[in-house]
């Protein structure tokens, strides 16, 4: 029988929060997508509450409707009760993970099998990656991607759009990375085991922009995966794990700022003291950890970025990554940026928060549902006009590049740290005419 077990189990204070008001539901991703009470935050309490009570047996189907939550945490800033909704649930789910291996249903257990093995290993990464370097750079994928696409079958054109093109050279530059003269500030980097794979280009932004506002920049060479898709696949032990060696590397490095350039891996890593609560030899080196880590957006807006800027003659409009404006809470800095930047115009979508359907590894798991979240989300960005799509995460980027192939939008997606790097270099190629 699968029950919760272990460490983890969601507290009865934290579901007891819940008065049933049901204001969460029109915030609610997949309670939109499907109209289902049990797709929706409330629903999903009530299966939490009652699996933690011992009224029902976790099955698979009562799992299945925990597996389709996006864990995007918009039901939390909906919600006047203030409840946990996101640690709720990922305490729920390494609560299943804690069974024995044969209690675990299958699909979880080779998922949190394949986070393991993969993506907490640098190394079988690299090389797993290496293979979509061949394919994005042996121009099949540009064949996928021209009007003979439509010649695939519709799921596998779904499938392939999905597909980050990895034609550049990785990000994986460790030591410093940037020793401006003057700097006020040393902080440290996180690279991220994908982002510097997929997105090279948003790591050499973000270090341009953390020099022109005045920081010394280094990456230890230490660093590992933060572990933010083992939370949410309920494997908290490794999580844990990662966590620990992080927490050791970047108090080594010595900074006054670890700065994180993915919101779903800023969130985890501001999280490490919960995490670590009950481990008496890390919990307060986590809690001194989490309290140093910045979004860069967030870091960047408090220091003076906006002189010299030159102009950018776009229409933008913002997908606010829902770990960074429903777990972080941060909203404002991202726009304070864009609106400081000349020539800029933001257009804002109708609902700017609303998740993408990206969600870690949600599109390949949920791929329906995960479409269905998409196709709305392109229809709001397409009636903004903008010709430039800013976030703060790489799944959303990779998920909306997906809208924007399988639309045909044109329209470029871009993090927004990109665009000020793009503003600071315009602006210094006037000050140099
Ligand atoms: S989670 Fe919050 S908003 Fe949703 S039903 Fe419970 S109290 Fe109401
Ligand atoms: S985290 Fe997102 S998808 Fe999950 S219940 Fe809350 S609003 Fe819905």
């Amino acid at each position: 029988m699968t029950s919760f077990v272990g460490p983890d189990i969601p507290s009865i204070a934290d579901l007891q929060n819940c008065i049933h008001c049901g204001f969460c539901l029109p915030a609610c991703p997949t309670y939109i997508a499907t109209g289902q009470e049990l797709e929706s935050p409330r629903g999903r309490l009530h299966l939490i509450a009652a699996v933690r009570d011992g009224r029902i047996e976790a099955t698979e189907r009562t799992l299945a409707h925990f597996d389709r939550c996006l864990q995007c945490r918009a039901c939390e800033t909906a919600c006047p009760s203030a409840v946990p909704y996101g640690r709720i649930m990922e305490d729920a789910r390494a609560s299943i993970m804690a069974n024995a291996p044969s209690a675990q249903p299958p699909s979880w257990r080779w998922r949190a099998v394949l986070l393991r093995q993969v993506l907490a290993r640098p190394r079988v990464l690299r090389a797993a990656l290496g293979l979509g370097r061949l394919y994005s750079r042996s121009g099949l994928q540009q064949i996928a991607r021209s009007p003979l696409r439509r010649l695939l079958p519709p799921r596998l054109a779904r499938l392939e759009s999905s597909l980050p093109v990895l034609a550049d050279a990785p990000f994986r530059t460790t030591g410093t990375l940037a020793q401006p003269e003057g700097a006020t500030a040393r902080v440290a980097l996180l690279l991220g085991c994908i982002h510097g794979e997929l997105y090279p280009r948003m790591h050499e932004a973000t270090v341009r922009v953390l020099a022109h506002v005045g920081c010394e920049v280094v990456a230890p060479e230490a660093q590992v995966c933060c572990g933010a898709l083992h939370t949410h696949a309920g494997d908290a032990e490794t999580a844990r794990a990662l966590a620990r060696r992080n927490i050791a590397a970047f108090e080594a490095a010595g900074v006054d700022a670890v700065i994180v350039n993915a919101a779903g891996c800023g969130a985890a890593m501001k999280e490490y003291d919960r995490l670590l609560r009950d481990d008496p030899r890390w919990a307060a080196r986590a809690e001194r950890f989490a309290a140093s880590v910045k979004d860069v957006l967030e870091y960047v807006a408090g220091r003076d970025f906006a002189r010299d800027l030159g102009a950018v003659n776009e229409t933008v409009t913002l997908q606010d990554a829902c770990h960074l404006a429903h777990a972080q809470r941060i909203r404002e800095a991202p726009r304070t940026i864009l609106r400081a930047i000349p020539g800029l115009r933001l257009h804002e979508q109708r609902a700017p928060d609303r998740c993408c359907g990206s969600a870690g590894i949600y599109s390949l798991v949920q791929p329906d549902l995960s479409a269905a979240i998409l196709d709305a989300k392109m229809a709001d960005v397409a009636s903004t006009g903008a010709d430039v799509i800013c976030t703060a995460n790489p799944g959303c980027t990779l998920q909306l590049e997906a809208g924007v192939i399988r639309t045909g939008l044109h329209a470029e997606v871009r993090h927004v740290i990109e665009v000020l790097d793009e503003s600071i270099r315009a602006g210094a190629r006037v000050a140099s005419t």
